[in-house]
């Protein structure tokens, strides 16, 4: 059975979920149907992504089929960069539910808290290269992020890529009306996220780990770069539990109670991946899991780093 985290509205979130960054727009209609009916319910995309139409038609294929229902999933999506002016947040909340094609997402977070100059491009850069930031702050974004749910748009909001001090300026905003409900981060045994974690939980914001595979198909590996999927220590622990390396790497996190979105597009790996329920991670096994971490961040915006909220989500 598929677990699922209490978030701070009370819902449920299934606590391992089907990414969506990179699946083309081509191959995710399909992925969402084959996730669906290996027992998935809880789908990561965003705006950015630029396949919301795709994911969605998968989630309508199976809801009128009769394969699932509406209340049974949960569907997240994220505010990108260049919508966190106060006029533009809600518009961008509303494109991606009709892309969807759903009257409401189960959960909406801020993809980052940098906001970029608004306007066709998705990353709007100067003539060095560098990101142009726009007018906001997050703590205005997050008051627009607070409207949605108020409107029925959103069940709950959160964050994305946040360092502690920019959560903490979130819980201590005069008048904040909704505490994020959850974090989603980089997590994986090379970036364990220990201090982070710990500070979410201890502020009843659930956590969900993304590229928990080490996100082999990210368009800027370079060989020689460190590969969780083949790591030997991964796999020697995945020959004892006569399980997979990427396995194992997903129910680092469950074990955590972290959430985890894999991605993929495979509909074998897309089962694979969710064979995760039928066995547990000893405490012995867990520790040496998290030795491995080595501070090893993939996800790295170096364009925006002249930007007033650029901070690495590893940095307090
Ligand atoms: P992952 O770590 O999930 O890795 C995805 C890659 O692993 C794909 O190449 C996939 O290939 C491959 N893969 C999947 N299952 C297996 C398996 N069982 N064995 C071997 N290879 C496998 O990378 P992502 O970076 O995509 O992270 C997951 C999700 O997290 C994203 O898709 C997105 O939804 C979210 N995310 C959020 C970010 C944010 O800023 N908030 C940033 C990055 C990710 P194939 O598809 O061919 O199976």
């Amino acid at each position: 059975m598929a677990s699922a985290l209490t978030l701070n509205t009370g819902a449920r979130m299934p606590i391992l979920g089907l990414g969506t960054w990179k699946s083309t727009p081509g191959q995710v209609t399909e992925a969402v149907k084959v996730a669906i009916q290996a027992g998935y319910r809880h789908f990561d995309g965003a705006y950015v992504y630029q396949n919301e139409k795709e994911v969605g038609a998968g989630v309508r294929a199976m809801i009128d089929q009769g394969v699932v229902k509406r209340e049974e999933l949960f569907i997240v999506s994220k505010l990108w960069s260049t919508f966190h002016e106060r006029s533009l947040v809600r518009g961008a909340c509303e494109k991606t539910l009709s892309d969807l094609k759903l009257d409401y997402l189960d959960l909406y977070l801020m993809h980052n808290a940098m906001g970029f100059k608004p306007g066709e491009s998705f990353l709007p850069l100067d003539a060095e290269g560098k990101v142009i930031p726009d007018n906001s702050t997050f703590l205005e974004t997050w008051e627009e992020m607070e409207k949605l749910v108020d409107a029925g748009l959103v069940k709950a909001i959160g964050i994305s890529n946040f360092a502690q001090s920019q959560i903490e300026a979130i819980l201590n905003k005069p008048g904040l009306k909704y505490k994020p409900a959850n974090h989603q981060i980089e997590c994986h045994p090379y970036l364990t996220q220990e201090k982070l974690i710990n500070f979410c939980h201890s502020k009843g914001i659930t956590v969900t780990a993304y590229s928990p595979l080490g996100c082999p198909d990210r368009p800027w590996a370079k060989p020689g770069d460190p590969s969780l999927l083949e790591d030997p220590k991964i796999r020697a622990i995945a020959d004892k539990y006569k399980k997979t390396a990427a396995q194992i790497l997903i129910r680092f996190h469950i074990e955590r109670n972290v959430a985890v979105i894999p991605k993929s597009v495979n509909p074998e790996r897309i089962k694979e991946d969710f064979q995760v329920f039928d066995f547990k991670l000893s405490k012995e096994d867990m520790n040496t899991i998290m030795s491995f971490n080595r501070n090893w961040k993939i996800i790295v915006f170096d364009q925006a780093s002249n930007h007033k909220d650029y901070k690495q989500h590893t940095e307090d």
